[in-house]
């Protein structure tokens, strides 16, 4: 196939467009492969829409390897099937919810487990009908709270889900680890740097479940691994290693100090150790208490909730976030001090929060015999030997702690390494949440119901597309894998001269015929203009046909190398079907 550049539906642009932040927004929309239509919304340009339908049948491919049958679904979906399961509330603001005519409720689907179980049990009925995996490439709408990064974090966007069903456990895994492989070669072939992460399930219910993230800096993930074990995780994932309970018997006592000028934590802690109290204080003697409020989907009001952790680590609202899913969370303001004078700012300790009947939960590291120094709930005050599980009970363990580089590991080997990522696909094992809520059962070999076991599967299609950009550009424009690439062959017909346009019509042609995809520059623009949007548009061979011709050579530049080849003119064509692996 041939798409000559003088009629091909592309406009590139030489400035960057004002709201983009990351490299791959950046420039798919000045390669013209993508334009904005409204926040977290964008339309594909011919050579975008490319770019994902190459990505899309990568990912069909290994989806039918592994057994999926590709079905399709209507985004458009009525309410009741996610009521049943309480996603509806749950799901919170990111669901689209609208009406129709009548006033029913609908939806646009985020993901569609309710549907995939609903339609499993409508079809099948015995045990022999098991296990099956089905699968649909598709458009999703989740009104993001920051869509971003254009492609990255879309409100629509094309994901493939797939979702497997078996009769037991043992199935379950199978499918799983049948995913997880056919996930490692997508992304292989797609040309990633990726890692595998140890997961949260988020709102989706379930347990095991891991992450695939594209290694990148601009990354909205941050994943830690160890540095002497193959442990890896999200940061939402990690779990902070509990230290030894300690005895409460024959501890000292609790004591309240004047501790005047002590705002900081690190004002407090120089106040201690000039204090002669006869040890030496740091900052993970303390015990800081973060007050925030939480709402649970579908309730008005919030409800006040006190976190203590070790004064020397900050709270991660991400892992806040995770941890509280799927309530919501915010910070304090204002009002909120005023409306609850118990709480003294800058000195709030665990007892007025458990006074006043405020839920306190604690980081894993406040275990049961650890002693604190922490706010006395009076202006300049503190306290010093608050014992946990003597002087203050907590309700329960949190993990909202930061993560921090240098953390053990929390599989008891090395310490923690954190670098980012994009998140590209998603694997869970959800076990029966789904199938309990419309009792998915198969007729077993003894007329027994055994209820079926689910997994859900997600990669982000539209989102790789810019996950494939972030790692794949220079200073000069887009570096597209073969795999992926809109052509197989950028043709520069560079010169005026009949012959040169000829002659790259010819060889253009001739590659055609050996099914080499060729995006031939035939347009009437100075070469610098059209090396400039070879470079920007990221096609991986590019061929210039010019003045060298007269003299039977024409030059093959490698686009991520930088790389210059003068080659044959009768020896080009198998040169590059061998390239381009046609
Ligand atoms: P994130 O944490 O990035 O919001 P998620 O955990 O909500 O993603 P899943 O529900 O696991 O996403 O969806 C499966 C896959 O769909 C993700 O791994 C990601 O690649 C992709 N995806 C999710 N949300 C978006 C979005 N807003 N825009 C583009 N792709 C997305
Ligand atoms: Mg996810």
């Amino acid at each position: 196939m041939i798409t000559r550049m003088s009629s091909l539906f592309l406009r590139t642009l030489r400035e960057d467009p004002a709201d983009a932040e990351v490299p791959s927004h950046r420039l798919l929309v000045r390669a013209g492969y993508v334009r904005r239509v409204a926040p977290g919304g964008y339309s594909w340009l011919p050579l975008g829409l490319r770019v994902l339908r190459n990505i899309e049948t990568v990912v069909r491919e290994e989806m039918d390897a592994i057994g999926g049958q590709e079905i399709q679904f209507p985004a458009l979906l009525p309410k009741e099937p996610y009521e049943a399961t309480g996603r509806w509330t749950e799901y919170g603001a990111s669901l689209f919810r609208l009406k129709d005519r009548k006033g029913a409720d609908y939806l646009l689907g985020p993901t569609h487990e309710e549907l995939f179980a609903l339609t499993v049990k409508g079809e099948f009925s015995s045990y022999k009908d098991y296990p099956v995996v089905l699968y649909q490439i598709q458009t999703k709408y989740r009104d993001e709270a920051r869509p971003r990064a254009g492609i990255l974090r879309g409100r629509e966007f094309v994901m493939k889900d797939s979702y497997s069903f078996d009769l037991d456990d043992a199935g379950l895994e199978r499918s799983y680890q049948l995913h997880r492989e056919a996930y490692i070669k997508i992304f292989d072939r797609l040309g990633l740097d990726y890692v595998v992460v140890a997961a949260t399930s988020g709102a989706m219910g379930g347990s095991a479940s891991e992450e695939f993230l594209a290694v990148a800096p601009t990354g909205e993930d941050t994943y830690v691994r160890s540095t002497e074990s193959g442990y890896a995780a999200n940061v939402e994932a990690v779990t902070t290693p509990a230290p030894q309970e300690q005895p409460i018997e024959g501890r000292p006592d609790a004591q309240v100090h004047h501790t005047p000028n002590t705002p900081t934590i690190e004002t407090l802690v120089d106040f201690l150790n000039a204090a002669g109290l006869g040890r030496t204080f740091t900052a993970a003697d303390t015990l800081k208490n973060v007050l925030v409020k939480t709402r649970r989907p579908g309730e008005k009001s919030w409800e006040l909730l006190g976190i203590g952790l070790p004064g020397d680590r900050e709270v991660d609202m991400k892992r806040l976030e995770a941890s509280l899913e799927p309530a919501e969370v915010s910070l304090l303001e204002e009002a909120d001090f005023t409306a609850n004078p118990f709480l003294v700012k800058g000195y709030i300790g665990p007892e007025a929060l458990q006074d006043n009947g405020i839920r306190y939960l604690v980081d894993p590291r406040v275990a049961r015999g650890t002693a604190w120094v922490t706010g006395a709930d009076k202006a300049d005050h503190h306290v010093v030997d608050l014992l946990c599980g003597r002087d203050f009970t907590p309700d329960d363990m949190i993990e909202a702690a930061e993560v921090r580089e240098g953390d053990a590991s929390p599989d008891g080997k090395g310490t923690l390494v954190a670098a980012r990522g994009i998140e590209i696909g998603h694997i869970f094992q959800l076990g029966r949440k789904y199938t309990d809520a419309f009792e998915v059962d198969a007729l077993g070999a003894d007329s027994k119901p055994i209820r079926i076991t689910m997994g859900s599967y997600g990669v982000g299609v539209s989102r790789l597309v810019a996950a494939i950009a972030e790692q794949s550009h220079d200073e000069l424009g887009l570096v597209w894998p073969r795999a992926v690439a809109p052509a197989d062959v950028h043709v520069v017909i560079a010169g005026k001269d009949e012959a040169v346009a000829e002659g790259a019509e010819r060889i253009s042609a001739d590659l055609s015929a050996r099914g080499v995809r060729v995006l031939l520059d035939d347009r009437k623009a100075t070469p610098g203009v059209k090396f400039a949007d070879a470079e920007l548009i990221g096609v991986p061979t590019i061929l210039v046909v010019g003045r060298g011709l007269a003299k039977g050579v024409v030059e093959v530049k490698d686009r991520a190398s930088g790389d210059r080849t003068e080659i044959a003119v009768d020896e080009i064509v198998e040169h590059l079907v061998s390239l381009t692996d046609r």
